[in-house]
């Protein structure tokens, strides 16, 4: 046997160990899901479902944790989105691995729309799975590790499964509709943190560079700053949702990221962690509107009042009639 079937081999068993273990704490494959999703799909198999998801962010965290360090290949999208290699191979693994195992649903990739001029297909009412391989791959490109693969699920355009690892710090957080939260496969739940001005929130900075863009970020930076006790802006929507998922930030909200693959998952892992997700200016959360804020139910729901007063850019996705 080579060296490269060795390796492969070995990379192949940790993995699997890494698939038992998670799925022995807290996601048992037996467990039946009694949400309303599963009796409006009597069919999709959310034990599979998450099996397959937690597989294929497995199989791309490898590929992102074995070019960290050596992966400076950037091609720009946007002036300041990049794009790398490791993106389209890590959505190409994960998009094989789904369809051969879930043939009949959708898919959405980042990469494959960004492929197809930024056009996002229709979303209908099958199963569709929502991927974004690298969330946060300025960090990856700067070695700052606070990126992860997203990979989300709805039914009836409703998320209702949500897979998010970052590979570098190794956690892995998940979740189905109704059966809870976890973080490396134990139990995890928003804050508790009731007053705004005791609120450790995060935001984005985007990749918006004209001037009303910048001015509508800095003035609802500005707010909060006024209003909670400090902010921060790591570069992860996927990341700083299940940051409020785990209690490690109290509230997050973006404007105008990418799309609905940077959210979808992550959106389930926040409600099913006890917090709210909504429209920053509290209007009802939508997976293609690019807009999001998530928090524990308290500083979510006071800080979109105070978001509601900031005006969006005129470049910006604007908030839905309500
Ligand atoms: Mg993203
Ligand atoms: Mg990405």
């Amino acid at each position: 046997m080579g060296i490269w079937s060795s390796v492969i081999i070995r990379k192949a068993r940790s993995r699997t160990t890494r698939l038992k273990t998670f799925f022995s704490r807290g996601h048992s494959p037996t467990a039946r899901s009694d949400d309303r999703q599963g009796s409006m799909s009597p069919s999709l198999d959310f034990d599979s479902c998450l099996f397959e998801a937690v597989a294929a962010a497995s199989e791309a965290g490898d590929e992102i944790k074995a070019a960290w360090f050596v992966e400076r290949d950037v091609e720009y999208k946007g002036e300041c989105d990049l794009v790398t290699a490791t993106d389209k191979k890590c959505e190409d693994l994960i998009f094989r691995r789904l369809q051969a195992a879930f043939p009949e649903h959708d898919f959405v990739g980042e990469e494959s729309v960004a492929a197809a001029n930024g056009v996002l297909p229709t979303i209908g009412d099958a199963p569709t799975w929502f991927v974004d391989p690298l969330d946060g791959t300025t960090n990856f490109v700067h070695g700052y590790p606070f990126s992860c693969v997203s990979i989300g699920l709805t039914v009836h355009k409703i998320p209702v499964l949500g897979v998010v690892l970052n590979p570098i710090t190794g956690e892995t957080f998940a979740a189905v509709q109704g059966r809870g939260a976890t973080l490396n496969g134990e139990r995890i739940s928003v804050s508790s943190v009731t007053d705004l001005n005791k609120s450790l929130v995060a935001t984005e900075i985007g990749v918006g560079r004209d001037a009303e863009t910048v001015d509508a970020i800095m003035s609802r930076v500005r707010v909060c700053v006024e209003t909670c006790r400090s902010l921060r802006a790591s570069g992860s929507c996927a990341m700083n949702m299940c940051g409020v998922a785990a209690g490690r930030l109290d509230a997050f909200f973006e404007i105008g990221f990418g799309g609905p693959w940077d959210c979808v998952g992550a959106a389930v892992i926040v409600r099913e962690a006890g917090g709210l997700v909504m429209d920053p200016h509290g209007g009802a959360f939508q997976i293609t509107g690019r807009r999001v804020l998530c928090g524990n139910p308290q500083v979510a729901t006071k800080l979109a009042k105070v978001l509601a007063a900031v005006p969006d850019g005129p470049l910006e996705p604007h908030a839905p009639a309500r």
